[in-house]
């Protein structure tokens, strides 16, 4: 029997180059004959969870698992709706947030419609988009690289459903202050969805950055992202939410698959956004001196970089970025390459502890000295 696969699968998916995680760490480990592995590629926060959050994991029942979990995390939106203000029907969870962008496009995208973001941001818009037969519009940063909102503006038709804002910008760190963001969906003018993806909101120490979930009665247009994978260190659990007006909420759900959270995702991140532990502060000075590190690092060396908010900071290598992650890997760092993303031989690296990046530090030197 043969299988003419090309006549059953759309172009769409054929022209489409999946995403290619890295190996498990064990495997990473044999082939490049580590004892250790510093993982550098993924934004994670390495000081966590934090405690209670550890407790609460440590005393899951294995009789919780027979039974299937809160369809539309009922409880975890409770939490959501006391600790940050709106009604819980104006939240939804996700299995991580990028489910959440998988049904936002679902649920207001059909074939000849087009979402609008930046050319060197998050590239999970664009892959969604693209992959689910949606033109994805990739708008160039500024020089400051950050988002452009009157490019943005411009690339926007008729057909354009969704505008995805990532504040601050997974990997340049740059971020729109609450003036930008109001004069930006002030000009939007509720033609279309404007998804503000705030991941590292918990890092943001800026004073004029906005809390969108805060604008939301005022723009009616307006969805907020936020996820516990970066700051709460949840990212093996996959939990991530949107808050939007009720209506909004609603009709993103009808496209969004239920029961796609499980209970220890649901209970741990209810844990975490109700403890009141100074973990977040702890993380929050890690990060600061991180950035440090990395500035005196790029500055001896003569690198270029780019630091702006996140837990995160990207350094233009005069080397191919695969080689300079292999040969990184050798001395036991797993960073991001950046070609993919549209920044050529730039890397990414992860702001965890000071000695872990003191020591990232001395491996490029002795690389580059
Ligand atoms: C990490 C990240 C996410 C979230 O991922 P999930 O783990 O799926 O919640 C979303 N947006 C940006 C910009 C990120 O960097």
């Amino acid at each position: 029997m043969s299988l003419q696969l090309d006549q059953l699968v759309p172009e769409h998916i054929r022209l489409f180059d999946p995403y290619r995680p890295s190996p498990p760490d064990a495997e990473l480990m044999r082939r490049y004959g580590l004892d250790r592995l510093h993982r550098l590629n993924n934004n994670e926060n390495p000081l966590g969870p934090s405690p209670a959050v550890r407790e609460l994991l440590a005393g899951i029942e294995a009789g919780i698992v027979p039974v299937y979990p809160h369809g539309d995390s009922q409880n975890l939106r409770e939490a959501l709706s006391e600790v940050l203000g709106p009604d819980r029907s104006r939240f939804l969870v996700g299995n991580g947030s990028c489910e959440l962008i998988s049904s936002v496009v679902k649920a207001f995208c059909e074939p000849g419609d087009n979402i609008v973001t930046a050319d060197k941001t998050f590239a999970v818009y664009e892959w969604v988009a693209r992959f689910s037969g949606i033109e994805a519009r990739l708008v160039p940063l500024t020089r400051d690289h950050g988002f452009d909102p009157d490019a943005m503006l411009a690339a926007m038709d008729g057909r354009t459903k969704l505008v995805f804002v990532c504040n601050p910008n997974n990997p340049t760190g740059a971020y729109w202050n609450e003036a930008t963001m109001r004069r930006f969906l002030d000009a939007v003018d509720g033609r279309c969805i404007v998804v503000a993806d705030e991941a590292y909101f918990e890092y943001v120490e800026r004073p004029d950055y906005p809390d969108c979930i805060r604008l939301l009665d005022e723009y009616p247009n307006l969805v907020v992202f936020r996820t516990f994978s970066k700051m709460h260190a949840l990212a093996a659990l996959r939990v991530g939410y949107l808050c939007a007006g009720e209506d909004v909420t609603d009709v993103i759900g009808r496209a969004h698959v239920a029961y796609s959270v499980n209970t220890p995702a649901q209970l741990a991140a209810r844990a975490a956004l109700l403890d009141r532990s100074p973990f977040v502060e702890r993380t929050r000075a890690m990060v600061r001196q991180g950035r440090e590190v990395i500035r005196a690092a790029c500055a001896e060396l003569g690198f270029e970089h780019i630091i702006g908010e996140g837990n995160y900071a990207m350094i233009r290598t005069p080397i191919s970025d695969t080689l300079l992650q292999r040969k990184l890997l050798r001395r036991g760092f797993l960073v991001r390459t950046m070609t993919g993303f549209r920044f050529p031989n730039w890397i990414r690296v992860s702001l965890v502890e000071r000695p872990v990046l003191e020591e990232f530090r001395a491996a490029l030197t002795s690389l580059f000295r």
